[in-house]
């Protein structure tokens, strides 16, 4: 099937392509400012304006491409009645802004489809966004961070960074990026032969800051390798906007997320239900939505720990003797459950703030005991495997000063980090004989229950997905 998006929009093509639906892309150049003012001069409704500005790109391209199906595309934003454009100035921003803060706007997506230059198909779907309430300071930072990207969105707003800014939606998540991808599958299915397209399933990492996050490049690699309709994006969520937005985009068709710092804590409490690693934890890094429509909490970091040490070595056997843990931040949590589930008869656990280190032995173990920071190198002859879980020795943070003089050379030697890939650490425990092992492996293995349980398919981590996350 010859089919055209006649669109410029970037975010429909990309619903397309993570549709894994192939597609030509169009310019519909039509003069669509006078065609709206002359839709509005004849008191047209506003689904009709939509729907028919999209017929008037659809069949501007149809018309050159007569034997292909080409999808024609229009959104408008309405409050109270009237039809907001794209904001043309700084200004004009902030007065849209001022006007829809607090209130509740309708999205209205109309979508169509040609053949031969004639219609085919029509939808009209309309998302009702209610934006919370937004001080005059707050705008004028929306402004600062977001001009002038934002310009070419009604509303001026794009959702997929921004859903925050409301306090509930109600609609479908490609409704409101302007492609309604449900619908058009359905007739796509019907008037194809061959594999039939499935709706895309969504899964996002939310943290604060995200920018930084390896997960939709890991996500979006096993996405590709499994043929699996759905997409996964990294959406930056200020911690006390957490629970509205996450309820927000499950509202909106998100399967579930990865949680990040400083939201670990707030995503085990707004779960329905937790595993039982999680509670031990007191932290979830994975949220899933449940066929009943329950949110469960999940924390993935040390199942991902164990796995990628059971499979970087053959003889380690964490049963075999006690355990030295450097650090008592969330990670040095999930590592405590993990080595302890393992069968390690005690952990030492070792941290600069010695006082967080007791807290976490209190709520843990009474087989972690708590040893003095200046004190971990007595300790060293006794382990069979020592973990760097504090961010000492990262690339731009300082040093792990840890003289390995006495390790046991039998001891299994791992960091957490994985930039730089082998840390002073790890060399110096190379050195000595023991055997070493990197934080990648951690963070590959620990994504891979979300994504199974998201997006169906249990994917495969293997040398080809970690060169890419290093890269
Ligand atoms: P966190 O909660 O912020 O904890 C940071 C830890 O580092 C604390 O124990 C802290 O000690 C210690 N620390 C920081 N600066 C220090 C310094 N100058 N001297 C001594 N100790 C210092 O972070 P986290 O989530 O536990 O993560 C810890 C590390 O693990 C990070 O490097 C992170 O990237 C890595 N990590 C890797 C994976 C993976 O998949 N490979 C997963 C999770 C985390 P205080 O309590 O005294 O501040």
């Amino acid at each position: 099937m010859d089919l055209i998006l006649a669109s410029q929009s970037t975010t429909r093509r990309r619903i397309l392509n993570v549709a894994r639906i192939n597609a030509r892309f169009m310019s519909p150049l039509i003069d669509e400012e006078n065609i709206k003012k002359a839709l509005i001069a004849d008191q047209a409704l506003p689904r009709d304006i939509a729907d028919t500005l999209a017929e008037h790109k659809a069949l501007k391209v149809s018309r050159k491409n007569l034997k292909s199906w080409v999808i024609g595309c229009d959104q408008i934003l309405v409050f109270m009645g009237e039809i907001f454009g794209k904001p043309s100035t700084p200004e004009a921003l902030k007065d849209i802004l001022s006007r829809l803060s607090g209130k509740t706007h309708r999205l209205v997506t109309a979508n169509v489809i040609y053949k031969d230059g004639k219609p085919h198909w029509r939808h009209v779907s309309i998302s009702h966004m209610s934006m919370r309430s937004i001080t005059a300071i707050e705008i004028d930072d929306y402004v600062e961070a977001h001009w002038p990207v934002v310009k070419h969105s009604a509303g001026g707003y794009h959702f997929e960074r921004t859903p925050d800014l409301f306090s509930s939606v109600r609609g479908n998540w490609f409704d409101i990026m302007g492609l309604s991808i449900d619908p058009i599958i359905r007739f796509l299915n019907q008037n194809q032969t061959g594999r039939p397209f499935q709706t895309p399933r969504l899964a996002a990492v939310l943290g604060h800051p995200i920018a930084q996050s390896k997960s939709p490049l890991m996500h979006g690699h096993w996405l590709q390798k499994n043929h699996i309709s759905g997409d996964y994006i990294a959406i930056d969520i200020p911690p006390m906007r957490f629970n509205t937005t996450v309820r927000t985009l499950f509202d909106v068709g998100f399967s579930g997320f990865n949680v990040t710092i400083p939201h670990k804590e707030q995503a085990l409490a707004f779960a329905d239900d937790m595993s039982s690693r999680a509670h031990r934890i007191g932290a979830a890094n994975t949220l899933i939505k449940m066929d009943s429509g329950k949110i469960s909490a999940d924390n993935t970091d040390g199942y991902g720990f164990m796995t990628n040490l059971a499979l970087q070595s053959n003889t380690w056997q964490p049963s075999a003797g006690p355990s030295l843990v450097l650090g008592a931040g969330g990670a040095a949590r999930a590592v405590l459950v993990a080595l302890l589930d393992a069968g390690a008869p005690k952990i030492y656990l070792c941290n600069r703030t010695q006082a967080r280190a007791e807290n976490l032995a209190t709520d843990i173990s009474d087989r972690v005991e708590v040893i003095d920071w200046q004190n971990k190198v007595n300790v060293l002859p006794e382990v069979v495997t020592v973990v760097n879980s504090t961010s000492l020795g990262m690339t731009g943070k300082p040093a792990l000063q840890f003289d390995l003089t006495n390790v046991n050379p039998n001891a299994l030697v791992t960091d957490l980090i994985y930039a730089p890939l082998e840390t002073q650490l790890l060399k110096d425990a190379r050195a000595r004989g023991c055997e070493v092992v990197s934080g990648i492996g951690m963070l590959l293995h620990q994504g891979v229950p979300g994504f199974e349980a998201w997006f169906g398919s249990r994917p495969v981590v293997d040398e080809e997905l970690e060169a890419l996350v290093l890269t």
